[in-house]
């Protein structure tokens, strides 16, 4: 039946991405907008046999009025709404999990700046990313929506999503840990969390503010860290723990307040999870380092190399059965012990528990990881419409010249050197690069192959 009051709404072209909807309040993106997605949500959920769904919200300023517009629209649909309020992402997956609800939507502007905002998805309990969210925009465009009253409910799950976390800490001994919620969603889950672990918990920007008035909420970046580097020093914590804006990604640094990058820590919580599941499959994505796949195999498990972006890995997941997944972006997927989704405090306890079982340090065990040498994932800007074509350009050469290439993402090429990665952002319009050797040397001849390969198609090389 088609709403008149609704009918034929389009939506901003840049919103509709490949993970999530995404763009800037006011500009981009408005309450209509989120009423319009609570809509052809609604639509799809009706078509899969769905009827209730359950709704979460970030911090930012404008959640709260995006929150209520995302609410009417599927209520407004027919379908029941069970609001779960402010708290993480991962809460809101949670809910999904233990609230016997058919999907579930999360306003949040993740890790980007304060004037944006958008929505992850979920239908049933997988991912709803690529075609079926481009679906959505279709649905909007023709009006035709499903009418109905849904009942809306208030639901608190906070006390519960904690306490299924803190269930699974197995520490020993108690620790010092420094952890910075960087004034996101995450901050009241990470008091009452720490509050029930033993040990000495210093918490820094745990006031959610969706201004994020002490630095920015994306652990990826150093200088987000500098503020949790210090605290380590000062207050003489053995590790630190940082959170992105919605707590789906972690950052971490060791008790000497240097950084584990994701595919470092991945290697310590491979080792805890292969012990329990000896063989098992251990996934990562292509930017991380040869030596994490190396030590998955050393220890007894299968690696497997998979694409980037947390939907993607999500799924290869579940297909695969792999207990564990991880991303060099600090997206930690647990499915050993618990429900395979990216959940930032609950790696946070995960590593917490390992290192408070054991005596070895995490500056110690960062010292015994193999030595490498390796570059940052370098971005650099090409255009929407050269960006495949470049990848599939620069395969093409390298597979005359009879490379060693995996093409699983771009392209990943194994040399006497090392390695290096060229793919193409499926969100943004750049290129992605990263290249690791053995030494110095090794990591120059492999700059001066990526930029050969650049050059070729005519693309400037980033400054590394
Ligand atoms: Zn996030």
């Amino acid at each position: 039946m088609r709403d008149d009051t609704l009918a034929g709404h389009r939506f901003h072209p840049s919103i509709l991405r490949e993970y999530d909807i995404r763009g800037i309040v006011g500009e981009t993106l408005g309450e209509a907008d989120a009423r319009a997605i609570g809509r052809s949500f609604a639509s799809v959920l009706k078509e899969a046999g769905g009827k209730t769904i359950a709704v979460g919200r970030d911090g930012r300023l404008s959640s709260p009025a995006i929150e209520a517009a995302l609410v009417e629209g599927l209520a407004q649909s027919g379908i029941n709404v069970v609001r779960v309020g402010l708290g993480p992402t991962p809460m809101l997956y949670f809910a999904v999990h233990t609230l016997g609800v058919d999907a579930g939507i999360m306003v949040t502007g993740s890790h980007n700046p304060p004037d944006h905002n958008g929505f992850k998805l979920m239908l049933g309990k997988k991912p709803f990313f690529a075609a079926d969210i481009q679906r959505l925009g279709k649905i909007a465009a023709s009006g035709d929506f499903p009418r109905g009253a849904g009942r809306v409910s208030e639901r608190t799950v906070l006390e519960a999503y904690v306490a299924r976390i803190r269930h699974d800490f197995d520490g020993a001994r108690p620790l010092a840990v420094a952890w910075d919620a960087g004034s996101g969603a995450a901050g009241e889950a990470m008091k009452l969390l720490t509050s029930g672990l033993p040990g000495r918990h210093v918490l820094l920007n745990e006031v959610i503010d969706g201004r994020f008035p002490a630095h920015h909420p994306d652990p990826t970046e150093p200088k987000n860290l500098l503020q949790l580097q210090e605290a380590v020093r000062r207050e003489a914590c053995d590790f630190g723990v940082a959170f992105d804006g919605d707590a789906d990604r972690i950052g971490i640094v060791d008790g000497r307040g240097r950084i584990l990058w994701g595919d470092q820590f991945m290697v310590l919580l491979a080792r805890d999870v292969l012990r329990n599941a000896p063989g098992s499959t251990i996934i990562a994505d292509v930017k991380a380092s040869q030596v994490l796949f190396d030590e998955v195999a050393r220890m007894g498990g299968k690696p497997l190399m998979w694409r980037t972006g947390h939907s993607l890995i999500k799924s290869k997941m579940a297909e695969t059965g792999a207990p564990l997944a991880g991303e060099m972006s600090g997206h930690i997927f647990f499915a050993d012990r618990y429900y395979g989704y990216d959940d930032a405090l609950y790696a946070g306890v995960r590593i917490l528990g390992i290192l408070a079982r054991g005596t070895e340090s995490l500056a110690q065990f960062r010292d015994s990881l193999p030595a490498v040498v390796n570059t940052p994932e370098l971005r650099f800007p090409c255009s929407e419409q050269r960006k495949f074509a470049v990848i599939d350009e620069v395969r093409a050469r390298l597979e005359r010249a009879g490379a060693n290439v995996s093409a699983i993402d771009g392209v990943r090429v194994k040399t006497g050197s090392g390695w290096w990665l060229l793919r193409a952002s499926n969100t943004q319009e750049v290129l992605v690069a990263r290249a690791e050797a053995r030494d110095e040397a090794g990591l120059e001849t492999l700059k001066g192959l990526l930029a050969e390969q650049l050059r070729a198609s005519g693309v400037t090389p980033p400054q590394f």
